[in-house]
């Protein structure tokens, strides 16, 4: 971070210090809520959470050489004492962008905010210095937390934004006021929490409200390709342009295909020229994610070739999203365990039958979280797809909604045996040892709360 003073950021918290000797002393960074990642220089932030409280590691952390805590008590080492931790935080992190020379990159959407936050980095730190959300880091915690990571040097600043509700957006958005703002897509993640697609909609396109104007410098990206984002060209006074596949889209895709290895192949077209991009990601869907990408890039400065070699290169920053990895007994097994919704688990399924073209193809498939009304139908779609695609086989597990993911396959074609429903990640595990063979091909993938990764990794384990 760049260094300020105690004293300092006790004023822009509007916090009372405490045991500080000399408050002139400067937090050079890092900021950190893990009382682990505490070293020299660093300022801690104490949460009090449900199990531990924070302030119960103060003196462990300035043992390790952190300048002092952030909390709501006095803690017996140097303190800055606030009301409320995350309003302290927001506000310093709103302090220290303002003084940064970086530009903010925001994006937020349904599927895909993670994978395309890491293309979207992986491409601008080409040209300049960037930092970006580690991680899925992106709530009123993780955002200013990042925020504060950057220094003198960083020229991008690209930083994920999720929402559960109306407001969420908002409230981030004041905190580091994006300069760039993307809305990937409105699918149906959260959607039992939102209430409807419209409230997804709503929530998200705060992000492009707050941007400042086209004469202020102020860039809207949105995805020609999704209604409800399309729309939001009209809720934001920043100039507005668009990615997609459709051939109104700004920064469009041309020829997409996907290689002999099941990765997405095309020509990109940008205002400033066309290059022919060969990922290295695994999913149709990274195609939209890519286009997403390099609009924002383009919007930034950066040429269409320098664009395409850059996408063509990027790998995941981020882990069980398409993690393709072959045993050695030539069993392929595709980790993308991380999370699902009815969007991704399509695409998946998708990549999974391209990948395993003429070889014997598993889709291990567990619930999608929070769908609320369209459960069973999402997950009996789902079931359907898997034996449209000719998937060979399907394991679903876990609840009611591996049953309803079976009873899809199984209405939709005349699927016996091809479909399996079994009780847990061990069972399928079981399962798989016993009945995979050399050359085979296994999709993992379910909500993160069914941790099926675990399946994946034992399945490595075991290869
Ligand atoms: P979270 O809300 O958990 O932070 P996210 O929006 O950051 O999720 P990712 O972590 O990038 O999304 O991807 C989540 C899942 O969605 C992965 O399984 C990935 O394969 C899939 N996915 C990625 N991009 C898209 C897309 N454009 N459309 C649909 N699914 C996608
Ligand atoms: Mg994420």
């Amino acid at each position: 971070m760049i260094a300020l003073s105690l004293a300092e950021i006790a004023e822009v918290v509007g916090g009372q210090t405490h045991d500080i000797p000399d408050p002139t002393v400067q937090v050079t960074g890092p900021v950190v809520r893990d009382s682990r990642e505490a070293g020299p220089g660093s300022l801690f932030v104490a949460f009090a959470g449900e199990r531990v409280d924070g302030h119960d590691f103060a003196a462990a952390v300035v043992e390790a050489g952190a300048v002092a805590v952030l909390g709501t008590r006095p803690v017996g080492v140097p303190a800055i004492v606030v009301d409320d931790v995350q309003v302290a935080l927001g506000a310093l992190a709103r302090h220290v962008v303002r003084r940064l020379g970086a530009t903010l990159v925001a994006l937020t959407g349904s599927a895909g905010k993670t994978s395309t936050k890491d293309l979207i980095a992986q491409v601008l730190q080409r040209k300049a210095p960037t930092v970006f959300t580690p991680g899925s880091l992106n709530n009123e915690i993780g955002l200013p937390l990042t925020a504060l990571s950057a220094t003198e040097e960083t020229r991008f600043l690209v930083l994920e934004m999720g929402a559960r509700g109306i407001g969420h957006i908002r409230y981030l958005t004041g905190l580091t006021p994006p300069k760039v703002g993307l809305v990937l897509n409105v699918g149906s993640a959260h959607i039992g929490e939102f209430g409807g697609r419209e409230q997804i909609a709503q929530a998200k396109g705060e992000l492009v409200e707050s941007l400042p104007s086209e004469a202020e410098g102020g860039t809207a990206v949105l995805n020609a390709d999704d209604p409800y984002v399309r729309a939001m060209a009209s809720r934001t006074k920043a100039k507005v342009i668009f990615f997609g596949e459709s051939d109104e889209a700004d920064v469009r895709a041309e020829n997409v295909r996907l290689t002999d290895t099941g990765q997405p192949a095309f020509r990109l077209h940008t205002p400033s020229g066309a290059s022919d991009v060969t990922m290295r990601l695994y999913g149709e869907h990274h195609v939209s994610n890519a286009l997403a990408a390099a609009a924002v890039a383009h919007e930034l400065g950066m040429s269409a070739d320098e664009i395409a070699v850059a996408l063509s290169e990027a790998g995941s920053l981020s882990r069980w999203r398409m993690e393709v990895t072959e045993r050695p007994d030539g069993v392929t097994v595709v980790n993308d365990a991380y999370n699902a919704n009815p969007e991704s688990m399509k695409a998946a399924l998708r990549a999974l039958v391209a990948i395993g073209k003429g070889r014997r193809t598993w889709a291990v498939l567990g619930k999608m979280a929070e769908l609320g009304d369209e459960a069973l139908a999402e997950h009996d779609a789902v079931g359907r797809l898997a034996v449209r695609l000719n998937v060979s086989k399907l394991v679903a597990v876990g609840g009611r909604e591996a049953a309803w993911l079976q009873l899809g396959a199984y209405n939709e074609g005349s699927w016996g045996e091809e479909s399996v429903h079994v009780s847990d990640a061990q069972a399928a595990v079981d399962l798989l040892r016993s009945e995979l063979r050399p050359g085979d091909v296994v999709l993992v993938k379910a909500s993160r709360s069914v941790g099926l990764e675990s399946v994946a990794q034992a399945l490595l384990e075991s290869g």
